[in-house]
């Protein structure tokens, strides 16, 4: 007899188990599908975030961060350190160790809620069965009341520049270097470019982003993306816009890399090569040829506002489906569908979905930017406060960048929080729960701020929407 259950996952990223632990705590019987494995062949939940994206990354940004400051920021402080060196094969095992942590924590939660953890490869057959295809290459037909596909993304290939794993990566590879590349070149200045470029370039490497198109951070408010451009730029990472890359060639251990840009076709030579040009969905063996799935244009499983698909009681979720390619989203659209097969009338605030780039400074918002809304003809009023004038800043002596929120001119509604600074994600969140119940700039700067902290700046940037900053000139006049 096969086994039966309310809800089945395809899946177990940010997208899949965080709808299948929610699905288990409403009381739907629940199992969910995943079959990667680790470096030792162990089944490994929590998807590309725990395993190859956010976490791990993250951790790389810490540790590197932490070796930047020992090297070339301590002496402020006064402490001298002597010799400062980077162990990078322990690095990457810290980093390691961590993942191991967060993905066995998903195991004892599945546990822990009643979820049926599978393991194999699962496909969604007609009539809501699932097939699932199990290491050992038996297959089992499992029947489900609903399914949901959450079966992620992975890099984007491009023909120019082939992964070998060796010396041209992906973000998976770049995750797993083991000494410091003396050139390092990186295809596509996005938000996994920069983050790994500024990893290497903080342990040594010289980093050169090739990008092409012309504008830099184009999703990013003006502003910030200008800021973050100059102080990218000013560490070291030397970012070459307009430059597309066309071939590469591996010789032993470098690549010559061909680009073209407005001064035609040029060459570079690096040791490792990053591709890093964006992410595609999986869906290859995911649909059987009657499942009554439908994908759209660009290889996303179609999918309604609330992630239903074309087959009802079939949705999808995630990084397979239109939309930003952010683990918060995944999470937060598993959880929408679950309450929604329960009966509940949950939606999800699509237009509040914070972004953030963990460089240093960090860049982070919510909402619109300005040019989006002048482009709408929105009339706004700006207000900008510079981390150089926060008193909490300077004694981290971490005093690059600024807030800027944007308001409606007309309601003084908060309609963007822009952030390139340190701490710029907690800021723009605590900007996004003020979006969410509607503030306006006045609300804002009505409330007590704690003293010295970095939030201040999200303060006196909202005061200063209306010409009431405290703590620097305002452009603005009441
Ligand atoms: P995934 O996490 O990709 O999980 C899908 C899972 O499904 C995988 O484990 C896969 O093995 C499994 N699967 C696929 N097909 C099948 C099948 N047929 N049967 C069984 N299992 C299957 N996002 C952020 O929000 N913040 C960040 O800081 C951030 N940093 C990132 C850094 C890097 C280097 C990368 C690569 C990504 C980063 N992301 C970040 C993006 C984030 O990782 C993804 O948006 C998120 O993981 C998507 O979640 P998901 O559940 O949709 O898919
Ligand atoms: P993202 O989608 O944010 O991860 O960013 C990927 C970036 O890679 C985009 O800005 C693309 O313009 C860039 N890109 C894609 N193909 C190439 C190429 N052949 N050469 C240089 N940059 C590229």
């Amino acid at each position: 007899m096969s086994q039966k259950f309310d809800v089945v996952v395809i899946g177990a990223g940010p997208g899949g188990y965080v709808a299948a632990i929610k699905a288990a705590q409403l009381g739907l019987s629940t199992a969910c599908i995943e079959k990667y494995t680790d470096k030792e062949g162990k089944l490994a939940l929590g998807g590309t975030c725990l395993n190859v994206g956010c976490i791990p990354s993250k951790a790389l940004l810490d540790s590197s961060w932490k070796y930047h400051e020992a090297k070339d920021a301590f002496a402020i402080h006064g402490i001298s350190t002597g010799e400062v060196k980077m162990d990078v094969p322990a690095m990457v095992g810290r980093k390691a160790n961590i993942v191991k942590g967060l993905t066995s924590g998903v195991a004892t939660l599945f546990k822990a809620n009643g979820v049926t953890s599978l393991q194999g490869h699962g496909k969604l057959l007609a009539g809501k069965k699932v097939e699932l295809t199990k290491p050992d290459g038996s297959v089992e037909i499992i029947e489900a009341e609903n399914v949901i596909l959450a079966s992620g993304s992975r890099p984007i290939d491009i023909p120019p520049a082939p992964v070998d794993n060796n010396v041209i990566v992906d973000s998976t590879g770049a995750l797993e270097f083991q000494s410091v590349p003396k050139r390092l070149g990186v295809i596509g200045a996005g938000v996994i470019g920069l983050e790994l470029g500024s990893v290497w370039s903080r342990l040594g490497a010289q980093v050169t982003v090739l990008e092409a198109l012309d504008t830099f951070l184009m999703a990013a408010d003006a502003a910030v993306s200008k800021e973050a451009y100059k102080t990218l730029t000013k560490q070291g990472l030397d970012i070459k816009l307009g430059a597309r890359v066309t071939g590469s060639k591996v010789n032993g251990e470098e690549v010559v890399v061909t680009y073209t840009d407005a001064n035609g076709e040029q060459t570079i030579t690096f040791d490792k090569l990053i591709v890093a040009v964006g992410r595609r969905p999986v869906t290859t063996e995911l649909l059987a040829a009657d499942s009554g799935v439908t994908i759209d244009e660009r290889g996303f499983v179609f999918v309604d506002d609330h992630c239903a698909t074309s087959v009802p009681g079939v949705y999808a979720i995630g990084d397979v489906v239109r939309g930003m390619m952010l683990a918060h989203k995944a999470s937060e659209e598993g959880i929408m569908v679950v309450e929604r097969i329960k009966g509940h009338k949950t939606e999800m605030n699509y237009d509040l979905i914070p972004s953030v780039i963990y460089t240093h400074p960090e860049i982070a918002w919510v909402g619109k930017t300005e040019q989006a809304l002048k482009a709408e003809g929105v009339e706004v009023n700006v207000g900008t406060f510079p981390f150089a004038a926060s008193g909490r800043a300077m004694a981290a002596n971490d005093t690059g960048g600024f807030v800027k929120v944007i308001a409606d001119a007309k309601t003084d509604r908060v309609l963007g929080v822009h952030v390139i600074g340190p701490s710029a994600a907690e800021l723009v969140q605590q900007g996004a729960i003020g979006m969410e119940f509607g503030t306006s700039a006045e609300d804002l700067g009505m409330m007590v701020f704690s003293h010295p902290t970095l939030s201040e700046a999200l303060h006196e940037a909202a005061l200063a929407v209306n010409g009431g900053a405290i703590h620097i000139a305002n452009r603005k006049k009441r």
